[in-house]
């Protein structure tokens, strides 16, 4: 009972990508805190991201809820007015346990399809303090989307460019779902039964990060 009360008392931070109005979205910001490098909020996602990723995270936040975690959403519609500053400040103000941030992938090869996790590369100052936590999280998250699905297993990523990441306070992962750009995957992540396929992966990623 004590861990499934402390899962109980565990927040998640979900962070559907992208659904940023262009004017928003062309602005700039660091990737990292002080850091001269900046790169734009928003690029818009692959063709029908913005939505199948909206449906994969309300679907997610339902299982969560369902299993008893309280859960909160960078955005409920596809109108996310921020960058991804703004996007981990949703999830550090709240104390996330986990900010999970979930898109899909797009690429002029139609061929390319299956589903990969990032997580943040370890930089003094900026990931050092979560940099363990995600890793971990993105090993019980990918494992379980890739079994729940059945998608190609294209493994973990470790990016050092993501502000989304670099800016976390909390322990921060990202899953590719899938590539919307490959007509078979991309058709998948656009039905209902396949995207709550993905949210159960998700969701037992999740539970399995949690309730070690
Ligand atoms: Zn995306």
């Amino acid at each position: 009972m004590l861990a499934e009360s402390l899962a109980a008392a565990a927040l998640i931070c979900l962070d559907p990508g992208h659904g940023t109005a262009p004017a928003i979205g062309r602005q700039k910001e660091p990737i990292g805190p002080g850091s001269p490098i900046t790169k734009i909020k928003d690029g818009g996602g692959a063709p029908g991201e913005t939505e199948a990723v909206l449906a994969i995270a309300r679907r997610t936040r339902a299982l969560l809820l369902r299993r008893g975690y309280r859960v909160a959403m960078t955005q409920m519609g596809s109108t996310f007015r921020g960058g991804n500053i703004e996007r981990a400040w949703v999830c550090n103000r709240r104390g996330a346990a986990l900010m999970l941030r979930i898109h899909a992938d797009g690429s002029s090869d139609a061929s390319r399809r299956g589903a990969s996790t990032l997580f943040p590369a370890r930089r003094t100052g900026w990931t050092d303090d979560v940099y363990g936590r995600s890793r971990r999280a993105a090993r019980a998250i990918q494992g379980s989307l890739v079994g729940a699905t059945r998608a190609r297993n294209l493994g973990l990523v470790e990016p050092s460019d993501l502000t989304g990441f670099n800016w976390a306070d909390v322990p921060v992962v990202l899953v590719e779902t899938g590539f919307m750009t490959n007509p078979i995957e991309g058709r998948l992540l656009r039905t209902s039964s396949y995207q709550w396929r993905v949210s159960r992966g998700l969701a037992a990623g999740v539970a399995a990060f949690t309730s070690p």
